[in-house]
């Protein structure tokens, strides 16, 4: 029987009392640990975090939670390699994919332990300036920001379980708000081990982090109205947690991040380099972490008369990705998460397959070291829209996130029908845009970022510095309107607003006054 993986919950850790799900090798098939939250006392977990780690946070100032942060950065800093390989047995992902989703956790902590300190010893943030509610200036309002007190609740996707646990718990920890973080269950290992790891060390108040693997069953029904909930995954759950009476009835604050389809768009009138860029990042996008992130590039747009030639660079560049398992060094894409994912993107292509055509085939790809009958392995494949008539005929394309390594080309008359098709995935995280004419680029940005909720512009001269189309920076925004979810995470300290209550004070200046915090640490 594999080991059991325990949920840390009201202070102290605690096994479920069912039999747990199995969580499985993606490559290999083999079973690793099991998960489960059956029989655990949910209302309690809730009332600890939110009366325990709650108040515990809220003693401390930002500065000092900023610190916190910085000391769960050293201790995951020190179990990287172990880290790595639950990665690759779990996720099934090569070395830099599972980077993206490690390291870039911690770097994002690392971020908002920065600006703890930045923000320095205050316990409530100002928003905007006073302003005079009269004719006598001596009665004023000021708008403040106060840590909720409640518990965040993250319910997280299967795709980053370091990045997306850290991407969320930064903010929230440094804002003064206690984590409970229910991973999905498929690769709930990692998330486990990390908020282990967090917890044997001691740095955060009883409290602080609490994680439940296993079903979601009953986690909603506790939410109370001054808590949070977060949500990162399919649209469909997303439906279920805005329904749900915790968020209709005692309005809970909801976020959400769901499925997107994100494109790049090829300019007109770019040159050769500008090109070799969309190709190039369309390549990356479409492999790292084999398309299963949230922000790939799904739809490339680009100008009728170039199709064919962006078609084939494209279509070179994914010839040469080596898939299976991740390892062997020769490898440059390992597995999907599951055998179920596996099929979800070969019904998701054999739908996108009714109207478009396939221009490289992932099914040419022999497998390097894994079995095909297990590994659940799969080459990139680049799918094409026949002319620009057949872009807007396309229904599916526009409207079916196949969640692994497929991409569209989409070709288009001119800039208008270019936005008129990017605006047809109704609301996408990010757009990225390639060409070499700045106004162009400026105005398209614009045109597009109704939309979106990041546009990512790849111009030569930025060839060597960008930080790529995918990549989620903790100082921009993440999240998207419309099908994305309408949610908005990160974008630096605007994370924060998430987790805080405003409230305006009106009150004589006199009484104001002695709501100014104090200096911040790093200016006096
Ligand atoms: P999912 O099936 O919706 O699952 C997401 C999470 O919700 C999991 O933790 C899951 O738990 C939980 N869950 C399932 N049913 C629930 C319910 N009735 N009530 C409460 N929680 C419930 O999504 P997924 O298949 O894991 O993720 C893939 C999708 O996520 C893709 O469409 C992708 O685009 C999207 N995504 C979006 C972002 C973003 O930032 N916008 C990032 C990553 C992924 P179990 O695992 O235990 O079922």
């Amino acid at each position: 029987m594999t080991e059991l993986l325990s949920n840390y919950v009201a202070g102290r850790w605690q096994a479920g009392t069912g039999a747990g799900t199995v969580l499985l090798d993606p490559v290999l098939g083999t079973e690793l640990v099991r998960v489960d939250a059956t029989g655990l006392d949910l209302a309690d977990a809730f009332a600890f975090a939110r009366e325990n780690g709650g108040a515990a946070l809220r003693a401390l100032n930002y500065q000092q939670r900023g610190q916190l942060l910085a000391q769960v950065v050293q201790v995951l800093q020190g179990q990287r390699e172990a880290y790595y390989e639950i990665a690759t047995a779990n996720s099934g992902t090569v070395k830099n994919d599972s980077a993206v989703d490690i390291d870039g956790g911690i770097f994002t902590l690392g971020q908002y332990a920065r600006m703890g300190e930045q923000l320095g010893a205050r316990h409530h943030l100002q928003d905007g300036e006073l302003a005079r509610l009269g004719k006598d200036p001596l009665f004023q309002s000021q708008h403040v920001l106060v840590p909720t007190r409640g518990v965040a609740l993250f319910i997280n996707a299967f795709n980053f379980p370091s990045w997306g646990l850290w991407e969320k718990a930064a903010p929230a920890l440094l804002s003064g708000v206690p984590v409970i973080i229910k991973p999905a269950t498929a690769t709930a290992w990692l998330t486990q081990r990390m908020v282990k790891d967090v917890v044997d060390a001691g740095v955060l108040p009883a409290g602080a982090l609490s994680v439940i693997c296993g079903s979601s069953q009953g986690l909603l029904d506790q939410l109370q109205p001054f808590d949070v909930v977060s949500f990162t995954g399919s649209a469909d759950t997303a439906e279920v947690i805005r329904s749900h009476p915790a968020v209709t009835r005692r309005s809970v604050r909801v976020n959400i991040e769901a499925d997107s389809l994100n494109s790049a768009l090829l300019l007109p009138g770019a040159s050769a380099e500008a090109v070799d860029l969309l190709v190039k990042e369309v390549a990356r996008e479409m492999t790292v972490k084999s398309g299963q992130k949230c922000t790939a590039i799904r739809r490339v747009l680009v100008p009728e008369a170039q199709a064919a030639e962006v078609a084939a660079a494209i279509s070179a560049r994914l010839a040469k990705t080596t898939v299976g398992n991740p390892r062997n060094e020769s490898v440059r894409m390992g597995a999907l998460v599951s055998r179920a994912q596996l099929q979800s993107v070969k019904e998701g292509l054999a739908l996108l397959k009714q109207e478009a055509q396939v221009l490289h085939d992932g099914a040419t790809h022999k497998l390097v070291d894994a079995d095909p009958a297990v590994a659940c392995c799969v080459g990139p494949t680049l799918l094409g829209l026949k002319d620009a008539a057949a872009s807007d005929a396309a229904k599916l394309v526009h409207e079916h996130e196949v969640f692994g390594p497929v991409a569209t080309l989409v070709p288009y008359r001119d800039s208008a029908h270019a936005f008129e098709l990017i605006r047809r995935g109704q609301g996408s995280l990010v757009t990225s845009l390639y060409g070499n004419d700045t106004g162009a680029l400026a105005c398209a940005a614009l045109e597009l970022a109704d939309s979106h909720g990041r546009v990512h512009i790849i111009s030569p001269d930025v060839a060597a510095l960008h930080t790529g189309h995918g990549n989620v920076m903790p100082q921009s925004l993440h999240g998207g309107p419309g099908r994305a979810g309408g949610g908005e995470e990160l974008g630096g300290l605007r994370a924060l607003n998430f987790y805080h209550r405003r409230a305006a004070i009106q009150a004589s200046t006199a009484v104001l006054d002695q709501l100014q915090p104090p200096t911040p640490a790093s200016a006096a």
